[in-house]
């Protein structure tokens, strides 16, 4: 039996089809041929889902709910969630409750959310994580159209004679996207590909042309090229007068933006700049595709108008091959905007003023309906912080990881009142809740997300729901009702809260309060038909069928034109600082590694965060590749964090990720450095250009660790990572202490007893006659470290010591250590080597004799870059030739940037 449903992850919003047993028990899954999102296409992450259902690999999955610590059944959790909310609104008013959204939420959840609170609670205090993710682009949308119109799709991107990528490492991040336009260059040789971003990643391989801007000064480079265009004249002046307003001003607060300035200000040489400006002015089919580099920016709104403005200037808005394109990072931020989902808007693209809010109140028969914005999400953790705000529902996000200066952020959830977190998983943030509600992970929830294309796809439930788990609108509605709300959350399915949002949609959708997103033609479907849902873009009208948007240059703004916007463009403060960090993902994980942490073949690609540094800046700091370094930053935070040498960075730019926490390393959370400074019309925290200082850590002793379970008593490493690699455990450490063996070996011991409860016994009978004393239940096990054999072997040449040890005559573990850490085989290797252990590779795992390097390449295959290196010398330097051999490039594509560099270098 086949399913068909959407991707959990990114904004691409592919489509999946899952295959079930005669038991509907999970099968495989594979890309859906027919989703015009992908056309069978997934990436690594879409292609690991499969592994992230078993439930050995979530063991934090949460099953019942909890209100302090207690596990209760749904209907007291209901009435505890109730109970604190009516204290919160009697004692403090409706400004004390917030919600703290996601985009990881379908859009029924959210359309609930945001009722129950705007309407029902009388608070406007929603938002989103998505405020970390797009909302300079929103903001910049809304200002220049007058509504949150994404005015592209990615048919665009295959009809376009030029993309200029900005900010967008789409290669790694949107995966699917990027293959897109690899084959639609394939077809169109001609179709040029400008990459613009201060790191040189693997996306712009495809690049006829790569600037390597200076973090945050993209503002600049886009009023240098409006500056350029109309100095080359080549503005489509019909357009501007007949469908903008503001472009005098626009025209004369650019003036200064000549080459030689913007040269100055960007780092990009006047040549590099002036063949991009060439290539712009003279391409009609252009389209300008950005995410995170722009919006997570304290310019990011400024960089999106600046953007537009070149793009309203030359009428290339509304065409088929041309637009200004953002792609979001999540699922369904689109749906999320769709139904009001941030602070600042109010629901189904409708503001706050009086015509709009009546509107909503009369729609939903609100007895308490908000007047103005609430706050937005720094501001709302602010209030948090400051114990204005008493309750607060987080919903599917993990704030205490993922918002900027965590440790003000934990404090802040520390200080609340009732924190109520709903979640598929225990996470850092789950400890800070009072009550925890058991949420639906993607398997088993049910409603529809909006790609960033406008799509409207179902992500359909295909296994039984875990526990007392349930949907996040679900919940919402009982506590709803509970207050008193009866009928207006009286909601039986998900199909129900559908059809409302989509009428809401166009209810009274014409004239002053006419606005782009109308689901008009979705709004009697049966309950069937939204079964059968097959995706959609919207608009979506019953009259006009067609999904085209802003190609008559009609636009929604108060006189239905749009507007040309000049922000001064600045730098973030961090530029007066010794380096710029920029923060960004990794090929295989996602977010704060909730879900694809436990995927056993996304570990391989990178199982450990690293800062990626300049050779400049290395040799300048006598840093060499694989030793520690301590990260500080302004917001006292510090890091430790292992050294990767880039050639792809300039000097003073150093780039680390964002997935590791506290789940799962020691001084390796990225926001513990990222001040809260704000992008002021949007929000949006800076994530790309944070003011950095680094100094050398004075490593003793580190080390890669590979063990049958995990080390949950890990010594006091000063750093460690670590990682489950399907039947086994990875971790990264490093030490200013030297390694102390005997507590390595007491961390195995009592991790083996955890897995072997004849062992705990054992272990506890010998402790117990020892000690000679009983024992409590949470004695830790310290003794008979006799039990564990060890096997070593010191190599002095690399400073390197190699270990495996036995448990009661059973493999458990193998360790590499090494002084400083460069010379530490891989973790794959470590990994492939203890998977095969014999006695043949004993001799070698003891002696860590790695060879050349040997990283994992391709997640699909499990195949490392020595093998692809040998398949090179032997049957030349293609692609299909490797494919073909190892297999590697040929399921998912995500590998393939990495090929080519591969085959490049040979
Ligand atoms: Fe999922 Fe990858 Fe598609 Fe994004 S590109 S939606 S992560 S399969």
């Amino acid at each position: 039996m086949q399913i068909e449903t959407s991707c959990p992850y990114c904004g691409v919003g592919c489509g999946i089809t899952v295959e079930l047993d005669a038991q509907r028990r999970f099968k495989s899954l594979k890309g859906s041929e027919d989703h015009p999102a992908n056309f069978g296409r997934l990436c690594s992450k879409g292609s690991a889902l499969g592994e992230t259902l078993d439930a050995t690999y979530s063991p934090n999955r949460i099953r019942k709910a909890r209100v302090n610590g207690k596990e209760l059944s749904q209907q007291d959790a209901i009435q505890a969630v109730a109970t604190k909310l009516k204290s919160a609104l009697d004692n403090y008013g409706p400004d004390s409750i917030a919600f703290y959204l996601s985009g990881q939420l379908l859009t029924e959840d959210y359309y609930v959310a945001n009722k129950f609170a705007k309407g029902f609670l009388g608070t406007a205090n929603v938002d989103t994580n998505s405020r970390l993710c797009m909302s300079s682009a929103v903001a910049g949308y809304k200002r220049a159209f007058g509504g949150d119109i994404v005015p592209c799709d990615y048919e665009d991107l295959e009809q376009a004679q030029l993309i200029v990528l900005i900010g967008s490492n789409t290669a790694w991040t949107h995966p699917v996207v990027y293959q897109r336009i690899v084959a639609a260059k394939e077809r169109n040789p001609s179709l040029k590909i400008v990459v613009i971003d201060p790191r040189q990643t693997v996306t712009s391989d495809i690049a006829d042309l790569y600037l390597p801007i200076k973090p945050s000064s993209d503002a600049y480079l886009f009023h240098g090229l409006l500056h350029y265009l109309i100095s080359e004249d080549v503005v489509d002046q019909e357009y501007v007068n007949r469908h903008t307003e503001g472009f005098d001003k626009a025209v004369a607060a650019c003036a200064d933006f000549n080459l030689v300035t913007v040269s100055e200000k960007t780092e990009v040489s006047i040549d590099l700049l002036t063949q991009f400006y060439c290539l712009f002015a003279q391409t009609e089919k252009t389209v300008s595709f950005y995410s995170q580099g722009i919006n997570q920016s304290a310019s990011g709104t400024a960089k999106c108008n600046a953007i537009i403005n070149c793009h309203l200037a030359t009428g290339r808005i509304g065409h088929k091959g041309a637009g200004p394109f953002s792609i979001t990072g999540q699922p369904n931020a689109m749906g999320g905007r769709e139904v009001g989902g941030l602070a600042n808007m109010l629901a189904a693209h409708l503001d706050f003023e009086e015509s709009h809010l009546s509107l909503v109140e009369e729609f939903w028969q609100a007895p308490n309906m908000i007047s103005k914005p609430g706050l937005k999400a720094i501001d709302l953790f602010d209030a948090v912080h400051e114990e204005k705000i008493k309750f607060l529902w987080i919903m599917g996000t993990n704030p205490a990881v993922s918002l900027p200066n965590t440790q003000y952020v934990n404090e802040a959830l520390s200080k609340c009142e009732t924190v109520v977190v709903s979640d598929v998983v225990d996470t850092s943030t789950t400890r800070h809740a009072s009550i925890v509600l058991p949420a639906l992970p993607w398997s088993e929830k049910d409603g529809t997300v909006t790609n960033s294309e406008r799509r409207i796809s179902r992500q359909r439930q295909f296994l039984p729901k875990e526990g007392a788990s349930q949907q996040d609108w679900w919940w919402m509605s009982k506590v709803a009702q509970s207050l008193g709300f009866e009928q207006q959350f009286n909601y039986k399915t998900v199909h129900e809260v559908f059809l409302e949002h989509a009428k809401l949609s166009c209810f009274n959708n014409e004239g002053d309060t006419e606005r782009a997103f109308n689901i008009e033609a979705l709004k009697d479907l049966t309950a069937s038909e939204y079964q059968q849902l097959e995706p959609v873009q919207w608009p979506a009208k019953k009259t006009n069928k067609s999904a085209a948007i802003l190609s008559d240059g009609y636009f929604y703004t108060k006189s239905n034109k749009a507007q040309f916007i000049v922000d001064e463009a600045r730098l973030a403060k961090a530029t007066s600082s010794d380096l710029v960090l920029m923060t960004g993902r990794y090929r295989d994980q996602w977010h704060t590694m909730t879900r694809t942490a436990y995927a056993p073949s996304l570990q391989g690609h990178d199982s450990e965060p690293r800062l990626e540094v300049s050779l400049e800046d290395a040799q300048k700091r006598q840093i060499r590749d694989g030793q520690f370094v301590k990260i500080t930053s302004a917001t006292k935070g510090s890091l430790i964090l292992r050294i990767r040498v880039s050639n792809d960075l300039k000097a003073g730019r150093c780039f680390a990720p964002m997935h590791w926490n506290d789940m799962f390393s020691a001084q390796a959370q990225i926001n513990d450095l990222v001040p809260a400074e704000v992008d002021p019309i949007s929000g949006q925290p800076e994530s790309k250009a944070i003011g950095v200082q680094l100094e050398t850590h004075a490593t003793v002793s580190c080390g890669t660790l590979i063990s049958t379970s995990r080390l949950k008593t890990l010594p006091e490493f000063d750093y460690f990572a670590d990682m489950p690699l399907g039947k086994y455990w990875l971790t990264c450490y490093a030490s200013e202490q030297e390694i102390d063996i005997d507590l390595i070996k007491r961390c195995l011991l009592t991790a083996a007893a955890e897995l072997d409860s004849e062992l705990k016994r054992e272990l506890k009978r010998e402790l117990k006659s020892e000690l000679n004393k009983e024992l409590h239940s949470d004695e830790p096990i310290l003794l008979n470290l006799n039990k564990v054999k060890t096997t070593s072997f010191s190599n002095p040449a690399k400073q390197q010591s190699n270990s495996i040890y036995y448990i009661n005559e059973q493999l458990f573990a193998a360790a590499s250590f090494a002084e400083q850490g460069q010379h530490l085989p891989s973790s794959h290797w470590l990994a492939q080597e203890f998977e095969k252990l014999d006695a043949a590779s004993e001799s070698q795992l003891l002696a860590g004799e790695q060879g050349e390097s040997d990283e994992l390449v391709c997640a699909c295959f499990s195949t490392g870059s020595k093998s692809i290196r040998e398949v090179i010398e032997q049957e030349g330097n293609n692609l299909p030739a490797i494919s073909g051999a190892l297999g590697c490039g040929s399921k998912c594509g995500s590998c393939i940037p990495e090929l080519k560099r591969l085959i490049q270098q040979s």
